[in-house]
């Protein structure tokens, strides 16, 4: 089976359907949504629509529970939260409900997905430094744990003897022995210095892990962040990747 791990879409059309258009030479046929479909782009009801029609296991994130009131914004950069005001009041009141019920994780055999950390999803932590992943694989029992939220693709390892190892690596075989922790990047923001859009492909059956980054039409996703009066900064930052 070939998923597809997608996170932190933010509105961004463009690059959500960019990255759909990828899906047929990959062989995909599962798609699961880490969170983060809405906020800081201009398109957030196409992004749930398409989600919707999609995916077969979906999760919230932070700005999808703050768009819905579900969650606190106080702690959100002034962009972020301007974003998010705006976002709530263009989302139709049927996208508003289906934000509102995703949950916070799900679990499969081998493998948990959040957006942001097993231990207290709700607090919206990140996982960044390999102390933080070392505390978090002690909050979930399989082997396998995918996340966005930072917006930066990388793999936590931890082997049997205890020893963690963090690869900004794009691709990785999952041994037997040793559990992951696998952030997928983001597919409508990347902030790793690239601004191609990145998704995760995790091939069950071969055990392989990679990496995907997909162009897009970014001037165009420019120009509606612009035309919907959003934050310049948040046109800026799409372009650099940062
Ligand atoms: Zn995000």
């Amino acid at each position: 089976m070939k998923i597809a791990l997608i996170s932190d879409v933010h509105g961004n059309v463009e690059a959500l359907q960019s990255v759909i258009a990828t899906f047929a030479h990959y062989g995909v046929e599962q798609v699961i949504f880490l969170g983060d479909i809405v906020g800081y782009g201009a398109n957030p009801n196409e992004c749930i629509e398409l989600l919707r029609g999609m995916s077969d296991c979906s999760i919230a994130g932070n700005h999808d529970y703050a768009a819905v009131g579900k969650t606190d914004i106080t702690y959100f950069n002034p962009h972020a939260r301007e974003a998010i005001l705006w976002t709530a009041e263009v989302l139709s009141t049927d996208n508003k409900r289906f934000l509102a019920a995703l949950p916070l994780m799900a679990s499969r055999q081998s493998s948990i997905i959040v957006h942001s950390a097993p231990r207290h999803p709700e607090l919206w932590d990140y996982i960044i430094s390999p102390s933080d992943a070392r505390t978090n694989f002690g909050n979930f029992s399989q082997q396998l744990c995918f996340i966005g939220h930072s917006h930066h693709p990388g793999i936590f390892m931890l082997d049997r003897s205890g020893g963690l190892c963090y690869k900004e690596a794009t691709s990785v075989t999952i041994e037997a022995n040793t559990r992951y922790i696998i952030n997928v990047g983001s597919v409508g923001q990347p902030r790793d210095g690239n601004p191609l859009a990145a998704y995760g492909l995790y091939d069950t059956q071969a055990r392989e892990y990679r990496l995907i980054r997909v162009a897009y039409n970014i001037a165009r996703a420019q120009e509606k962040i612009l035309a919907a009066g959003l934050p310049r900064f948040l046109a800026e930052r799409i372009a650099a990747g940062y």
